[in-house]
């Protein structure tokens, strides 16, 4: 199959927009998806300026997506003094899986030349999630235990960082996996949080005064895309599973939507783009109604609703074992 600009061969057929591109029209056509995203979503506030640059932290795990997004940002932004990218990595203690793509964080770090920060729930909460798995005190999947833990390292340090925009390696796949999971569960209340986080331009999201705001320029971009624009670019990304993954309701959603996208090209773009007006609706629907007041942890100081975080509850319970 034969490149659709220029002839050459084609490295890539998209089923959801029929095109057929070689390599070099591939990378460029990712990388300007990206950037429409930046822009699309207002990233880059009018205001900014070299004197104060904005400082953008990215989740950096060394998986292709985080490895993805980082490479593309400081592309774009490299020579932009008002836009200053740091990167974080959280390290979960997981034996084999994230020691190695550590590796690829800090050589991807060292490549750009960008800041690295890597923090470790061992170092920060004493608990390893290997550990935490064999003693599973609550009963649940490790995914509960271990997105509790890097959603309060991610904020936490986002905010010691000073950053101005938390940003992360969600892609298309994940983010209508996620949507479809929301309508089935009926949370209407999760669907105004969720876009009220990270979905929308930044002016019409309505609850940011709060935490760090969030942003995910590669959500327009397939999984597999992703993975391909990685190879491509032969980007030192770590592409293993981890041993603990446990979502199991995300992985039907997961085999349902590639069934789908097979035979339906375009599904995941159509949920995703309805879906995001929906959200928005629903953060509109709650704009204005009091809710709970957030408080102190009375633990660590973070952000909560009651009087010990969730966090916090559970690393009591995990050392009680
Ligand atoms: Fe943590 Fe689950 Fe991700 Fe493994 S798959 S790193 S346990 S959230």
């Amino acid at each position: 199959m034969e490149c659709d600009k220029c002839g050459r061969d084609a490295v890539m057929h998209a089923g959801y927009s029929g095109a057929h591109l070689c390599d070099e029209h591939f990378l460029a056509s990712v990388e300007k998806r990206v950037r429409r995203r930046i822009r699309t979503d207002s990233l880059v506030p009018r205001d900014a300026s070299p004197d104060d640059p904005e400082r953008w932290v990215v989740g950096l795990s060394g998986g292709k997506d985080s490895v993805v997004l980082a490479s593309i940002l400081d592309d774009t932004f490299d020579r932009d003094p008002r836009i200053e990218i740091v990167a974080l990595t959280i390290h979960e203690g997981i034996e084999g899986y994230r020691d190695e793509s550590v590796d690829a964080c800090v050589e991807l770090a060292a490549d750009l030349d960008i800041r690295h920060e890597l923090v470790s729930y061992d170092e920060e909460f004493g608990v390893r999630m290997d550990d935490v798995v064999e003693e599973d005190p609550e009963g649940m999947a490790p995914c509960a235990y271990c997105g509790v833990f890097r959603r309060d390292l991610l904020e936490t340090y986002a905010e010691d960082l000073d950053a101005d925009l938390l940003l992360t390696g969600h892609n298309l796949d994940d983010e209508a996996q996620t949507a479809l999971m929301n309508v089935l569960e009926g949370d209407v209340e999760q669907m105004a949080k969720h876009f009220d986080a990270s979905l929308g331009p930044m002016d019409d999201r309505t609850d940011q005064a709060a935490f760090v705001p969030r942003a995910k320029p590669l959500r327009d971009i397939p999984e597999k895309e992703v993975a391909l624009y990685a190879h491509l670019r032969d980007l030192p990304a770590h592409i293993t599973e981890c041993p603990h993954a446990s979502e199991a309701f995300r992985g039907e959603i997961r085999e349902l939507l590639l069934k789908l996208e097979e035979d339906h090209p375009g599904t995941r773009h159509s949920i995703v783009s309805g879906y995001e007006e929906i959200a928005s609706m629903a953060a509109e629907r709650y704009r204005g109604e009091s809710t709970p007041d957030l408080r102190e942890c009375a633990e660590c100081g973070s952000r909560t609703t009651r009087e010990v975080c969730r966090k916090c509850r559970l690393l009591e319970s995990i050392r009680a074992v």
